[in-house]
């Protein structure tokens, strides 16, 4: 392809994404394909010969497009959203564009710049402790994923508790990890990659609102200790993916502190509330934390993947994971002047993904930001009164943010009807989750384009599933 052959594609793409999102309200939400039925399609072998590009696009209609889901419809409330919008699309394109490799400074200095000065701008932007700007001991690096973000706080926590032995021989002595049953599932596996194992992973109690008991947490510790464990690593979670409950880091701070444990923070969804001071209170106790993930890449408008991680102190989080061969030797790194981003995560190479970030937040500007957020939380509130109104419905837990978690009064059988009848109607797409048990819809706010509209029209046919299913019983009996 040659330049003037791409900027005639390109065009078409351009086009062929403008409309797609013109128009992406319109179609089925969720797909539904059968496993296997977009593979039959494609041809068992690849092409020997080029192929003219208008049918290589022709296919991504024809083939594809039956088997997307349509994360970015505004009728999508399932999971946690995963958003993209038109500045974090262009960031993306140009970010394609340049092909950069940004694994140290010297492979591309104003990858690493754009980042350390973004990633400064969020600890603003955020209300984050002072003590997570690059100008301190600490610092931010964009990452993949809260996964990997969570990760890479465990490797440094594992490298802070053994004094580095354990990046020399191995995990040896059990080191032990805590979280909640309402942690992410990413923490479980970080244990396990980093060497820990699910037995040295603790669950501690949580209270009727699925926030970590922080005295659970001390008697846990001290258990260990007692018993000659090394505790090494907690995560608290500011937003859990069932509820987004909110763990009291107030309380946890204090105790990961006297008994010197690492304390990462993973606010993966609900981060960006902080955007607005009036939601600063998810943060309440951030000071007190090692480490702290968010994902812009959920709520906060930027195209998957990115999740900005931020350290307290970067020593630990290098020496865990920097290991310098011949051919990556330079002088810049030599000088000690320029950060090295391949020393904060787990590959060698990155991609240039301040770009999209640095695009979204000048675009929207942190009013804008907030403005979408503001409306989403405002929706969620208006939602959960709808429900708690509504005597065929119960509520299942706290409403702090965009995620409303509800079931039908009648049990399991007529809840897991209303998902069916809703999500298979096309028009809107939920998730479920369960809590003691009993199954729940999670219905959360937070897509880029969703209005209130949106909501009152889901809401509308979530009641009209509720209907059929008692009409349906009438008949029954
Ligand atoms: C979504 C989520 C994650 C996982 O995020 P990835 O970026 O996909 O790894 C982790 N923690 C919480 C609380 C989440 O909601």
């Amino acid at each position: 392809m040659t330049p003037g052959e791409f900027r005639h594609w390109a065009h078409k793409v351009v086009d062929w994404i403008a409309d797609y999102l013109e128009r992406v309200e319109g179609y089925p939400v969720a797909a539904s394909v059968e496993p296997g039925q977009i593979r039959r399609q494609l041809p068992s072998k690849p092409p020997e010969l080029g192929e003219p590009f208008d049918a290589i696009l022709r296919d991504v209609d024809a083939i594809l497009m039956p088997g997307v889901t349509h994360w970015q419809s505004p009728n999508f409330f399932a999971y946690f959203p995963c958003n993209n919008s038109g500045p974090s699309i262009l960031g993306e394109m140009i970010s394609a564009g340049l092909g950069v490799q940004g694994m140290l400074w010297a492979t591309s200095p104003a990858c690493t710049e754009l980042e350390t000065h973004v990633l400064d701008w969020i600890v603003d932007l955020l209300g984050l402790p002072a003590d997570f700007k690059s100008d301190s001991q600490g610092g931010g690096v964009i990452q993949d994923s809260a996964s990997s973000a969570t990760l890479c706080a465990i490797l440094a926590a594992r490298e802070r508790a053994t004094a580095g032995q354990s990046n020399q021989v191995g995990v040896r002595a059990p080191l032990v990890a805590y979280a909640t049953d309402q942690t992410h599932s990413s923490v479980e596996k970080g244990v396990r990659i980093a060497g820990l194992g699910s037995a040295n992973l603790r669950l501690v109690e949580t209270d009727g609102q699925y926030r970590m008991i922080a005295d659970r947490l001390g008697e846990a510790i001290a258990a260990d200790l007692a018993a000659g464990r090394k505790p090494c690593f907690v995560c608290a979670t500011v937003g859990t993916t069932s509820t987004t409950a909110i763990d009291p880091l107030a309380q946890i701070g204090p105790i990961c502190r006297d008994f010197g444990v690492w304390l990462h923070v993973d606010a993966a969804l609900a981060g960006t509330a902080a955007l607005c001071p009036e939601f600063r209170f998810i943060h309440d106790g951030l000071d007190w934390a090692d480490s702290y993930c968010f994902n812009p890449h959920k709520w906060m408008f930027t195209n998957f993947d990115c999740d900005c991680f931020f350290v307290r102190d970067r020593t630990a989080l290098i020496r865990a994971l920097s290991i310098l061969p011949e051919y990556l030797k330079n002088k810049a790194t030599e000088s000690g002047e320029v950060i090295d981003y391949r020393d904060w995560q787990i590959p060698l190479g990155r991609r240039f993904r301040a770009l999209k970030l640095w695009f979204v937040i000048r675009s929207f500007g942190a009013a804008g930001l907030r403005k979408k957020v503001r409306e989403h939380v405002a929706l969620a509130q208006e939602l959960a009164r709808w429900i708690d109104a509504d005597p065929r419905f119960e509520r299942m837990a706290p409403v702090p943010l965009n995620l409303v978690c509800f079931r039908h009064r009648d049990g399991d059988a007529a809840t897991q009807r209303i998902l069916d009848k809703v999500n298979g109607s096309g028009k809107i797409y939920l998730s479920h989750t369960r809590l003691d048990g009993r199954l729940t819809l999670r219905m959360c706010v937070g897509q880029t384009n969703t209005q209130r509209r949106h909501v009152e029209a889901a809401w509308r046919l979530i009641g009209q599933a509720a209907d059929e299913l008692a009409a349906n019983r009438t008949a029954e009996s």
